[in-house]
Order: structure tokens, then sequence, then C-alpha cells
């Protein structure tokens, strides 16, 4: 059987009128050790019937931050209607770290990000890492919204504009509101001429995309088109 660490929630923020940042750091007090870029299962216990669910979910946070912080879509389904009512305090447990979804370092010096909404999470654990470290690596980011108010953490990412080598841009995939409507940025669903316009270098990248089944396979095939190899695109995969 697998064990289930206990993780109390340190800090609920809501980041966007979708998104909230949950905190959680563990009972015991250790540290989880992990690459920027895997994820965990949260599985939340029912105190009354001991039933449990579990989710994936990105690690947004850095690698040696003493807590695990998320980026979680509020969409109110059967694992997260349950963090809508979570406080601070709240047990949940975790098992993990998963995947090869990773971000190496010292192999990876010229990246891109492809993020379609919440997908940004496993980027922020790669940029905040990047960051603290003062790794020299070369980072561009393409990052897909509906709306701008949907930026994940827009003051970090222009922050990083600032102290790192680091380069983002957003498209918002939506015209519904005067908001969408004055969005000075790029509009519509990333392809390969919008990469090209942003990234003139991308078969030189290491690419990683991370959203919906949709979203990575129209990325990985944009990125073959402008002559990537594939063996240097690497897709997390969030749901259909
Ligand atoms: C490796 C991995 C990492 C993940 N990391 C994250 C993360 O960092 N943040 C995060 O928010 N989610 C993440 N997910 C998705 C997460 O595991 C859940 O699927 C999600 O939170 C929905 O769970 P739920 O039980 O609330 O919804 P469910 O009750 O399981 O689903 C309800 C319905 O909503 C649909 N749905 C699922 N996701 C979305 C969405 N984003 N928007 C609209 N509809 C949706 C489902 O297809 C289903 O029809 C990750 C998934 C994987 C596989």
């Amino acid at each position: 059987m697998i064990n289930k660490k206990p993780y109390v929630i340190s800090g609920i923020a809501k980041e966007t009128p979708d998104v909230t940042l949950f905190r959680f750091r563990a009972q015991d007090g250790s540290t989880l050790s992990f690459d920027p870029g895997m994820f965990i299962m949260l599985h939340y216990r029912n105190p009354q019937t001991g039933e449990e669910i579990g989710r994936a979910f990105s690690l947004a946070s850095r690698p040696d931050d003493t807590e695990l912080e998320f980026a979680i879509s509020m969409i109110h389904g059967k694992f997260t209607s349950k963090l809508d009512d979570a406080k601070i305090g709240d047990v949940y447990f975790v098992t993990g770290p998963y995947g090869q979804f990773k971000y190496t370092p010292a192999e990876n010096k010229k990246v891109l990000f492809v993020a379609g909404g919440t997908g940004l999470a496993p980027f922020l654990s790669m940029l905040r890492l990047i960051g603290e470290k003062k790794y020299d690596t070369d980072v561009e980011l393409i990052y897909s919204i509906r709306h701008p108010e949907e930026i994940i953490r827009k003051q970090e990412l222009e922050d990083y504009k600032k102290s790192m080598h680091f380069n983002y841009v957003v498209s918002v995939t939506r015209q519904e509101t005067d908001e969408d409507m004055r969005w000075q940025g790029e509009h519509g669903h990333i392809d390969a001429q919008m990469i090209e316009r942003h990234v003139l270098d991308a078969a030189e990248r290491t690419c990683y995309i991370c959203g919906p089944l949709k979203f990575t396979k129209a990325i990985e095939a944009a990125l073959i088109s402008l002559g990537v190899d594939k063996k240097n695109i690497k897709a997390d995969v969030w749901g259909e």
C-alpha cells in the first residue's frame, strides 16, 4: 500500500477568477524532494466515512521550498468542490512525486515553455528554480489563456523578465469582453506562425508543453513543423 503523507493547508489565495493558489505544509515538517515539472497526487479523506478521492496536481513551488504550492482551476468537480470549502489547517494526503516532465538545468540551457491556462503551474516551479539558483538558462514562454484577467502570477513573470534571461508572450483566445478586445498582445490559439513570430530558434530549444490533450497535440505538431526534433519535445497532458 502506498504511504499517504498528511499535509496541512497553510495558504489559500484566489489568484484569478477561476484559479486559486493553495499552499500545503507536511505535518511532520519534512521537505518533499522533486524536480520541477513533476506532480503529486493530492487526496481528500472524508472525516465521517473515511472515503478518499485523489487527483494529480503539478508542483508550482520550488523544490527546496518548505511548502508545496499548487495553482488549481476551481471547476467545482468531484475533487475541486472539496477545495471550495477548504480552510487553513485542513489536512489532505500526498503521494509522489511522479512524472517524467522534468526540467534538468545542466542539460536544458535553452528552453521553450508552452502553457495552456493553469498549465503554467509546472513552469512556475521551473522559473522559480532558475531564478533562485541564478542559472543562465535562456527561457521563452508562450502562454495561452481565454481572458487577460486569467494570467497567473503576472507580476512574478514581469519580474523574471528583468532578473533572468526570460521573455514571455500571452495569447488571449476569446474575443468576448472589452478587456479581451483591448488586449495588446497576441490573440487566438497558439500555432506555428505565432511561435515563429516570437521564437526564431525554436528548433534549438528543448520544448515543454503543458495543458489539455488537444492543446499539447496541436503545439507538438506546430513545433515539429518548425523543425523541432520530436526527442526535444516534452509534454505534460492533464486531460482530454
Ligand atoms: C499530471 C497532471 C497534473 C495536473 N495538474 C493540475 C494542476 O496543477 N492544476 C489543476 O487545476 N489541475 C491539474 N490537473 C487536473 C486535475 O488532476 C483534475 O483533473 C482537475 O482538478 C479536475 O478534478 P475534479 O475532480 O474537480 O473534476 P472531475 O469531477 O474529475 O471532472 C469534472 C469535469 O470537468 C472536466 N474538467 C477537468 N479539468 C477541467 C478544467 N481545467 N477546466 C474545465 N473542465 C475540466 C472533466 O473533463 C470532467 O468532465 C492535473 C492533471 C494531471 C494528469
